[in-house]
């Protein structure tokens, strides 16, 4: 790369990606500061990460986790909370990785685009919620969206070739790939009864706990749809989606003459994190190559019966205003009470389908329009758990 050193923040540094995301900064030290993080929980491997980079600034989620992480650094770095130090975060380095979970990485979303930053996306929630409010400030002079989700980033990779117009009128369709997760083939009665175990144990990657129950559920390919709508503008009637076992074809762009473009690679997030810090130069990443000895490539259809999260996904995003932020918002509280052993894994997609009964229009607008619509998706998701 050259010479001109990057600063990175990093939000989120103590989860799947995040951790992930540390792993490239250490091989490329020469190249980037790190001069931002935040976590939720863990403080002992925050305090850990700030005095590996020497980071200046931290953020935690409260004044608890603050005196919490105070006390362990002692008169360190400065350290904000909550949303707001999130935001401010957001709006300090030429590339912000925002790798939080869940609809709480929205400030960093809109913080870092807001500021004009190169803000690499791995929280696809906030993307799919806000996609209205992220399209106005990523009109501002400088920002730049570029996708840490490994389909989004090869699509991104894809379109390198295409020529660039706005909806990219070349373009038949953009074929996300899925590697169908755990469940890929268990009957719909054994999936009855799916337990936590096997909804945490995904075939082909290693993430945190929210994104691999989605995985299992199909909701993230959902997510992933909206996702892509919202990247590349174009509509949901131009995204298929197909499994592919093997998570090495990361998604493909399918041109009007009817030629498949794919971007492949050993599954591993350091590719796509390493893509969106070095963009336009790529880094030298020495973890293994992939390997073609015997490599078979499948294919196949999802199917909709056995996994209704997509097509809720697709409903949602015909529907467009605020409901894709309802379903997600819906999702990450069932999620969570199915983590917690409250329900079902095969409750899941129904408290998320049951919440959707609910939506009746509403545009995201603002803000505080979108706050409303998480808290009233929320809220009939927990009425919904109660039942
Ligand atoms: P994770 O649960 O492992 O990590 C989440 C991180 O967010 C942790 O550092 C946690 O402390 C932090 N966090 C949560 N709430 C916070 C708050 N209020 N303030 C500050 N920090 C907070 O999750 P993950 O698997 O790394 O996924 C992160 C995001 O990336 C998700 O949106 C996921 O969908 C997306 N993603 C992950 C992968 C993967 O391989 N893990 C791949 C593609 C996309
Ligand atoms: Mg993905």
């Amino acid at each position: 790369m050259s010479n001109e050193r990057r600063s990175v923040a990093l939000l989120g540094a103590t989860g799947s990606v995040g951790r992930q995301t540390l792993d490239v900064l250490r091989a490329h030290r020469a190249q980037f500061d790190l001069v931002a993080v935040a976590g939720g929980e863990r403080i002992d491997l925050l305090a850990e990460i700030v005095k590996e980079f020497d980071v200046p600034v931290v953020g935690v989620k409260s004044e608890r986790h603050r005196r919490e992480l105070a006390g362990v650094l002692g008169s360190g770095p400065e350290i904000v909370s909550g949303a707001q130090g999130l935001s401010e975060l957001s709006q300090s380095a030429d590339v912000v990785v925002n790798a939080v979970v869940g609809f709480a990485g929205l400030p960093v979303t809109l913080g870092a685009l807001g500021a004009g930053r190169r803000l690499a996306l791995a929280n696809k929630e906030s993307l799919v919620a806000a996609a209205p409010l992220v399209a106005a400030v990523r009109e501002t002079p400088g920002a730049e969206l570029l996708p840490v989700d490994s389909e989004h980033c090869a699509i991104h990779q894809c379109l390198s070739g295409v020529r660039p117009s706005i909806g990219y009128p070349d373009v038949r369709r953009l074929i996300l790939t899925a590697s169908g997760g755990p469940f890929l083939r268990w009957s719909a009665e054994q999936l009855k009864s799916a337990t936590r175990e096997d909804a945490l144990s995904h075939p082909t990657w290693s993430m945190g706990d929210k994104i691999t129950v989605d995985s299992s559920t199909l909701m993230n390919k959902g997510l992933e749809v909206l996702e892509a709508t919202a990247l590349f503008g174009v509509g949901v009637e131009r995204v298929d989606v197909v499994i592919h076992p093997q998570s090495v074809v990361h998604s493909m762009v399918e041109l009007l003459d009817g030629s498949v473009i794919a971007q492949m690679s050993r599954p591993d997030m350091r590719l796509p994190i390493s893509y969106c810090l070095g963009l336009p130069e790529r880094l030298t990443l020495n973890w293994g190559d992939l390997d073609f000895s015997g490599l078979t490539l499948e294919f196949d259809l999802p199917d909709g019966d056995r996994f209704p999260a997509l097509g809720l996904a697709y409903a949602a995003a015909r529907r467009a205003g605020a409901a894709p932020a309802w379903l997600s918002a819906a999702n990450e509280v069932a999620v969570a009470a199915f983590l917690a052993d409250q329900i079902a894994w095969s409750d899941v997609v129904p408290v998320v389908a049951s919440v959707m009964d609910h939506y009746d229009d509403e545009p995201v607008d603002s803000v505080e329009s979108l706050l409303a619509s998480d808290a009233a998706a929320r809220k009939w998701a927990r009425a919904s758990l109660k039942r």
